[in-house]
């Protein structure tokens, strides 16, 4: 395998904000005044290099302020704009060898599915990435194809076979680590990622919790791989891949009152984004030790996760949850 060392450069991982707008129950519960707990200057927005995120409880007037790298609002059309400025740069990489990863961090109904899945009329990064890969593909040798797992109580299971199966995970002599079986398919047209991605989204695995009754108890990883044969006919490939994750809800048990399995699980998921945002902040501040042996989920990102690869955190908010969005926005700028 043709490594591309030389031709990716290496660079931090950005961490940047997205507030989804209120929704229409969210409007008429507060009887049309729903007012963002979330701001950001003006001035700064045109700054691409940092902004400052603003945080108020409208109640008690508390505040907070974080720094960032970018500010995506509330205007529902924006994720087009995400898509162009911070996850289009890291296709082309793929293209070269380099492996790149997109998060969708923040508390359940802060809008991480939305975001990563999207819907029928707003296709959210997912399909997106799937689109734009398969339209640089069009007309060449490269072969695009996908896999889609959960991670879940840091076991792994596949969702693109019929009957969910659990992945063994396991180290390689080099210290690496690989999925044994994950399934792979081939995919050509956006139609037949759809027909292949719809069915394996219904196999996550949700709970029942207090505050929402579908909340995502899990990671979700679809990874888009390309391979792109060598014009020097000497049969090898420049191979990469796509990380595409909707991280599973980063939560307060005091406000979910989770028990028992629920709590169990909480820990789980709350251990896995801590560990994860210690890696992204070894990484941006140049740290000897990168910590990825701390945790399933960044042990199996590993690949991933520095080196010549690229990385991109979008920290999902609900404009209407101040405490919440402290917790989130503090633990991605602290990544940073
Ligand atoms: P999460 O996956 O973080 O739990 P969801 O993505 O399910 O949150 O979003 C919660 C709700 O908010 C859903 O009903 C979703 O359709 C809606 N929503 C999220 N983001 C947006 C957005 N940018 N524009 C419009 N509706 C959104
Ligand atoms: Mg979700």
């Amino acid at each position: 395998k043709l490594s591309a060392s030389h031709s990716c450069s290496v660079s931090k991982v950005r961490v940047v904000i997205r507030v989804r707008p209120f929704l229409p129950r969210e409007i008429s519960e507060k009887n049309g005044d729903a007012e963002s707990c979330i701001s950001v200057f003006d001035s700064e927005l045109k700054s691409c290099d940092e902004v400052t995120v603003h945080l108020k409880d409208q109640e008690t007037s508390r505040n907070e302020c974080f720094k960032l790298d970018a500010f995506f609002g509330q205007e529902d059309n924006n994720i087009s704009k995400i898509f162009q400025e911070e996850v289009k740069p890291l296709i082309s990489g793929i293209f070269k060898g380099c492996n790149a990863t997109v998060f969708a961090y923040g508390a359940t109904g802060s809008g991480k599915t939305y975001t990563m899945q999207g819907s029928e009329e707003s296709p959210g990064l997912m399909p997106l990435a799937v689109a734009t890969i398969l339209s640089i593909c069009h007309n060449t040798e490269s072969r695009v194809k996908i896999s889609y797992y959960e991670i879940y109580m840091d076991k792994c299971y596949d969702l693109l076979e019929l009957k969910e199966r659990e992945i063994a995970i396991f180290d390689d002599k080099d210290g690496q680590i690989h999925l044994r079986g994950l399934a792979q398919v081939r995919v050509n047209s956006i139609s037949e990622f759809h027909q292949v991605f719809s069915c394996a989204i219904q196999r996550r695995k949700v709970g029942q919790t207090s505050l929402n009754d579908v909340s995502s108890r899990s990671h979700g990883v679809l990874v888009i791989s390309v391979s792109t044969p060598c014009d020097d006919d000497s049969g090898k490939s420049v191979d990469g891949k796509l990380n595409l994750i909707d991280l599973a809800g980063n939560e307060d048990n005091k406000k979910t009152c989770n028990e028992g399995i629920r709590l169990y699980e909480s820990a789980k998921i709350n251990q896995s984004l801590f560990a994860l945002s210690n890696v992204i902040y070894a990484l941006n501040n140049n740290k000897p030790r990168i910590p990825y042996r701390e945790n399933r989920l960044t042990r199996i990102l590993q690949d991933s996760l520095g080196g010549t690869s690229r990385a991109l955190m979008v920290a999902c908010l609900n404009p209407g949850e101040y405490q919440e969005s402290v917790r989130t926005v503090s633990l991605a700028s602290r990544s940073r």
